[in-house]
């Protein structure tokens, strides 16, 4: 197999993401044979070489001074022409809202199928296989690829990062590709996002989401506070973003982030499909709730029935006293 990875990078960071999928390729090019490429886009290509680390033997650099920002359709054509130059047979990404942008295009651009948001890829009888949920995470389906390169977006924190390989360095060359910058369809003019020191949402390993049990935004305060003494993020359920007691950025769900924590701890949540669409693959969950029957309960690991301004309290404190 010849296995082409994205490295998505912010800011000329490499993030988790990248990592996870290095992970799962060299899981995959151990148990196929073959080898792991990267392909990186940017203004800047520093410290690449560490990659190697990671598994990926060489990186594809697709330098240009437009990628300082995100630019889907630029990218799109710089891994698209590192999957021809590689005679990529698998293509990865992860399933960030990047890739969630890219892989489409990339998978457009090649004329393959895409299997999106995937939580498993095997082989089977030398083939290869991806499992990914479907229907709001009611189920999960197990696709092909019949065509090649099969191309997959992989759901973060669900596929380990490689063990790191001490001292290994990665082959960095530059890309050729084609692409013309004067004439974007779309242009990236600025981000915005949540300031502060929490990981973001996709990217944490604990969080603590309140819902509409919490009364009003002023009592989310409560949910602050556990989620400082586990050193998690803050989550929400949609009601209480539509209320305008949390940004947007908060939400978890079908419609908000889709998120897989070691920890997930639901608190004043009901647990309705859309909200366990975007949950419901956490390692742990531990539901906070007064209704016993609450749906949530059918998916947590641990449940905690009660008043959530008497039971958050007093686990916030237990689990600062054990620090
Ligand atoms: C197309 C579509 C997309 C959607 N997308 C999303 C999505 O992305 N994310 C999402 O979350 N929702 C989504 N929803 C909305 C979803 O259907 C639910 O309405 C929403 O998740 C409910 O939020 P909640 O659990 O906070 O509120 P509720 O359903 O009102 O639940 C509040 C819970 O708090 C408990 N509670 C109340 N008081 C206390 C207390 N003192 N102590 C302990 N527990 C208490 C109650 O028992 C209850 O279970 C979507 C809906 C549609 C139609």
């Amino acid at each position: 197999m010849s296995i082409l990875v994205y490295i998505e990078q912010r800011d000329g960071h490499v993030r988790p993401v990248a990592r996870e999928a290095l992970g799962e390729a060299t899981r995959l090019a151990a148990a196929l044979g073959g080898t792991v490429t990267g392909v990186y886009c940017g203004a800047t290509d520093d410290g690449l070489t560490s990659l190697g680390e990671a598994g990926a033997a060489k990186v594809l650099v697709a330098k240009h001074e437009a990628f300082v920002r995100y630019d889907g359709a630029g990218y799109a054509a710089a891994v698209a022409a590192a999957a021809r130059a590689t005679n990529a047979t698998l293509v990865l990404f992860g399933a960030s809202s990047i890739g969630k942008d890219m892989a489409p295009r990339v998978a457009a651009l090649l004329g393959v199928g895409l299997a999106a948001d995937c939580t498993a890829l095997t082989a089977k009888d030398g083939k290869l296989v991806a499992r990914r949920p479907v229907m709001a995470g009611k189920a999960f389906e197990t696709v092909g690829f019949p065509m090649s390169p099969a191309m997959a977006t992989l759901r973060p924190k669900v596929f380990a990062p490689p063990a790191p390989q001490a001292g290994k360095t990665a082959e960095v060359a530059p890309l050729a590709f084609d692409w013309d910058a004067a004439a974007p369809r779309a242009i990236v003019t600025g981000t915005s996002g949540a300031t502060g020191d929490r990981p973001d949402l996709t990217e944490s390993e604990i969080i603590v989401s309140g819902g509409r049990g919490l009364k009003g935004p002023e009592n989310f305060g409560l949910i602050e506070q556990l989620a400082d003494a586990l050193g998690a993020t803050v989550g929400a359920s949609r009601a209480v973003v539509d209320a305008g007691w949390r940004p947007h950025g908060d939400q978890v769900g079908q419609t908000g982030k889709t998120v897989s924590p070691k920890l997930y701890v639901a608190v004043g949540i009901s647990g309705a499909i859309q909200h366990l669409a975007g949950m419901s693959s956490s390692r742990c969950i531990v539901a906070i709730n007064k209704d016993a029957d609450a749906p949530i309960f059918k998916v947590a690991d641990y449940g905690l029935v009660g008043d959530l301004f008497e039971v958050v309290p007093a686990l916030t404190e237990a689990i600062r006293k054990l620090h």
